[in-house]
C-alpha cells in the first residue's frame, strides 16, 4: 500500500517507503493499540500522549536508518498539510531512481559518475549541486525569495503587534 501511495520503486526499503508515504509502521501501530486497550480511560490527553510516544519511537528508528536522506523529522514530514508525493518526488526523497550512484549500486551501470559533470550522482547532487540543472535551480530560488519576502512581512506584522500588546499589558498592570 505504501509503495502505491508514493509510486515507489520496489527496491526501496520498508522504513523509507513508510516514512515517505506517512504510514505508521505496523509494529508501532499495534503497540499503540495494545497500550490504549489496557488504559482505564481514554481521553484526548491520553491520545495525545500516545501519539507523541509513537512518533518518538518512529523517529528513533528512523534516526538509525541508512535511508534517512532528505527527510529528517518524521512527524514534521508526515503531518504536513500539503504536498502530495508522486513518482518523481519519491525518487528524490528515497534516492532510488535515475541517479547514477544508485544505478551503479544495483549493478545496472559500471560507475556512479554524473552524466553531466564528474561528481558522484545521487539525489542531493542532482537537486542541489549539478551544473546541468543550475538554470532551473536559480529560477526556483528567485521564486523562493518572493515567498521569503512574504514570510518576512508577516513576521514583522506579528512582532509590531506583539510589542504593542505587550506594552498595553504592562500599562494595565502598573
Ligand atoms: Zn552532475
Amino acid at each position: 500500500m505504501a509503495l502505491r501511495i508514493c509510486s515507489a520503486y520496489r527496491t526501496m526499503s520498508t522504513d523509507a517507503v513508510l516514512v515517505i508515504a506517512g504510514l505508521i509502521p505496523v509494529h508501532l501501530a499495534a503497540e499503540k493499540k495494545r497500550e490504549l486497550y489496557v488504559k482505564a480511560e481514554i481521553n484526548d490527553e491520553v491520545k495525545k500522549q500516545q501519539r507523541q510516544g509513537t512518533y518518538q519511537k518512529w523517529q528513533e528508528e528512523w534516526d538509525t536508518s541508512d535511508n534517512r536522506k532528505l527527510i529528517h523529522n518524521v512527524e514534521d514530514w508526515t503531518s504536513r498539510k500539503h504536498g502530495d508525493v508522486d513518482y518523481y518526488i519519491t525518487q528524490f526523497l528515497s534516492g532510488h531512481g535515475v541517479f547514477m550512484d544508485f544505478l551503479h549500486r544495483i549493478k545496472k551501470i559500471p560507475n556512479g559518475n554524473c552524466m553531466y559533470c564528474d561528481e558522484i550522482d545521487d539525489a542531493e547532487h542532482t537537486l542541489f549541486c549539478c551544473p546541468r540543472w543550475e538554470n532551473g535551480r536559480s529560477a526556483l530560488l528567485s521564486k523562493t525569495s518572493e515567498i521569503w519576502g512574504k514570510v518576512g512581512a508577516f513576521m514583522k506584522e506579528i512582532i509590531i503587534e506583539k510589542v504593542k500588546d505587550e506594552k498595553a499589558r504592562n500599562a494595565e498592570v502598573s
